[in-house]
């Protein structure tokens, strides 16, 4: 999970989640604004408005649309952060809004929330206020009994009595933590040698990653120097300029 800018929304498109947002709101109950909520939303997938709001999420996500939460798949659903089976006050609120691929969405998150569950669209988000990672094994490892804790067991990337854990990437988040390590080896060495060619190369690589962007931020930006390999100490001694190139603008 990695700090996510929220774009604006246009007048039309914000008129548009304000008129559905009423009409949930006029119903006389909960239940029936939850139910009103689940009508709506599914009823909308034809307008073009909803579609443009899809597609500003999508514009939001990094690495040509990696799921805000588990940055390994694509993201193709709108998720609600508070789901709007329990809190259809904010069924049609932006704010209320991430874009997720569909295991982190419907199997994992589907209807759970926690108080504090972290919201990477939230201004000045830093996810490594919240959990640390483990080079070692991949695992990403909160304090017992926090929100962030919580929120890695609804997603699926903690044990959870509920949901198998997702094991598997764990596993691509260490392998991948492998591939930043030889990217900032290769920049030392690049610099070293002069290559300028190479030297953009290798920052266009770790600006754009594939996956798992978050992995690239801690490398660069450690707040536990010990824990990172030593190689990317040293190359980030010698070129303090490599974290600003990838990591700003
Ligand atoms: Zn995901």
């Amino acid at each position: 999970m990695k700090a996510v800018i929220r774009k604006p929304l246009n007048p039309p498109q914000l008129d548009f989640l304000r008129k559905q947002q009423s009409d949930v709101d006029a119903e006389p109950t909960r239940k029936k604004q939850a139910d009103r909520a689940q009508t709506l939303w599914r009823g909308q997938t034809r307008s073009r408005t909803f579609r443009e709001i899809r597609e500003t999420l999508h514009g939001m996500c990094h690495s040509l649309g990696r799921c805000m939460y588990c940055e390994d798949s694509r993201a193709t659903d709108i998720e609600h952060i508070r789901p709007k089976e329990h809190y259809p006050e904010v069924a049609f609120v932006w704010e209320n809004y991430a874009y997720a691929c569909n295991v982190c969405n419907q199997q994992y998150k589907s209807d759970r929330y926690c108080e504090g569950f972290l919201d990477p669209t939230v201004a000045g988000f830093d996810v490594w206020e919240h959990w640390r990672f483990d080079p070692a094994t991949g695992a990403l490892i909160a304090r017992p009994g926090t929100p962030a804790e919580e929120t890695l067991r609804i997603l699926g990337f903690k044990h959870d009595a509920r949901k198998p854990e997702r094991t598997d990437l764990t596993i691509r988040r260490r392998d991948f933590y492998g591939l930043v390590v030889h990217l900032v080896r290769s920049y030392g060495v690049a610099r070293r040698t002069g290559d300028v060619a190479e030297t953009k190369q290798v920052v266009d690589q770790l600006r754009s990653p594939l996956q798992f962007a978050s992995i690239v931020e801690w490398a660069l930006r450690n707040r536990q120097p010990a824990e990172n390999d030593r190689s990317v100490r040293l190359v980030l001694d010698a070129y303090p300029e490599l974290p600003d190139l990838v990591l700003t603008g």
